[in-house]
């Protein structure tokens, strides 16, 4: 089958061809039919040799939709054809975390050697998708793979930054989202669906800041040094009682503590190498700073009841398999708007 693999440090991603995978017992075989383009993936591929904790190759893809083609020894409860969507934060499923559907904050897994797929284990850019256990896979009934596939990361990860911060966001209060891109467009729909709070959006092309307001920012200013004046005259000089930096760089998350009222959450979720301080005399009274991963797999369920409610429009750009080296480019450019979908 063809895969999209990362090969060596430094390397550009590259078409290759793998064997299609055997499901062993309790395993299953999904056929892709669509992955999702994360920029946590040029992340990784950024990353120093003794950074990885993983051998390469590696085939990437943490975001997977698909169809169960065939069943390992032992699987029930699916059958082949069933359209699905791959819970991707992979834990050991007995710990206490795990027992609580909170397999990204699995306690065992690094011990155990469990990575999610794409980022460790075989990942979703290829023709099949070996998932390690039934329990990993969400049924999508009628959702269209192509513009659900997203809300396994893109989704799911804002969905449990907000989810946390949901007490703080009452009426009159004020949410920050930095960076609109693929976690930050589908945040914005997130916070309007969930939340009666006004909505400001940061980055820094206007074509972002577009799709922002599209999606229903009811502010959009540019990500530069006012950015925080701006927000704290946008709420009469008290700040927002929740932000979330979906960039995580140094100035980014800078901003988000500056931004941040009296008892507010500032959530980093961007992986930039940031780092938002707080204490007295820099921030507001009573900051609570958070690094939230991922979300739980009963999160992953709400966030795809909240698509077919009609709350969530991904906004998707195609590309062929063979195509992928180019999306990762063009993501790694600034060049996507909304989140890059690769149809194996
Ligand atoms: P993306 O490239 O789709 O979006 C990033 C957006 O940030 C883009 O729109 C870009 O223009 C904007 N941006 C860049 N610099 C900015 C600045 N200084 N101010 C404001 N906006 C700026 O990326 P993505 O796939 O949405 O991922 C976002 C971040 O979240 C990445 O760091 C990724 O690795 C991380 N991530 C974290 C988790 C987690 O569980 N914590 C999960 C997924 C992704
Ligand atoms: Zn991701
Ligand atoms: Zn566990």
């Amino acid at each position: 089958m063809k895969a999209v693999q990362y090969r060596s440090v430094g390397a550009h991603p590259e078409v290759v061809t793998v064997p299609r995978p055997e499901p062993g017992p309790g395993q299953v075989l999904i056929e892709v039919t669509a992955a999702g383009v994360c920029h946590s993936d040029i992340a990784v591929m950024s990353m120093p040799a003794e950074a990885l904790g993983f051998p390469l190759p590696l085939t990437l893809g943490h975001e997977a939709a698909g169809t169960v083609a065939a069943l390992g020894d032992g699987v029930t409860g699916f059958a082949p054809g069933d359209s699905v969507a791959v819970y991707g934060p992979w834990g050991c499923g007995t710990c206490l975390m795990c027992a609580q559907g909170k397999e990204n904050y699995c306690t065992r897994a690094a011990e155990l050697g469990i990575r999610p797929p794409g980022l460790g284990a075989p990942g979703a850019i290829a023709e099949y998708l070996l998932v390690d256990d039934p329990r990993h896979l969400v049924p999508l009934g009628d959702l269209d793979p192509v513009t659900a596939v997203p809300l396994t990361d893109a989704g799911l990860t804002p969905y449990h930054a907000i989810k946390t911060s949901l007490p703080k966001l009452t009426p009159g209060s004020t949410a920050v989202v930095i960076g609109t891109g693929g976690l930050g467009h589908v945040a914005i729909q997130l916070l309007r669906a969930l939340t009666p709070a006004r909505v400001i959006a940061l980055d820094v092309t206007e074509e972002k800041l577009a799709l922002a307001r599209e999606v229903g920012a009811h502010d959009a200013v540019l990500s530069d040094e006012s950015a925080t004046a701006k927000v704290r005259e946008l709420t009469g000089g008290l700040g927002a009682q929740a932000v979330f930096d979906f960039v995580g760089a140094p100035p980014t998350a800078t901003t988000a503590a500056a931004c941040a009222a009296v008892e507010a959450d500032v959530a980093i979720v961007g992986i930039g190498g940031g780092a938002a301080s707080v204490g007295f005399g820099t921030t507001a009274y009573d900051v609570a700073v958070r690094s939230p991963y991922w979300g739980s797999r009963a999160e992953l369920v709400e966030v795809l009841d909240l698509a077919r409610a009609g709350a969530i429009d991904v906004h998707v750009e195609t590309y062929a398999l063979d195509e992928a080296p180019k999306a990762y480019e063009n993501l790694h450019a600034g060049r996507v708007n909304g989140r890059a979908v690769i149809l194996p």
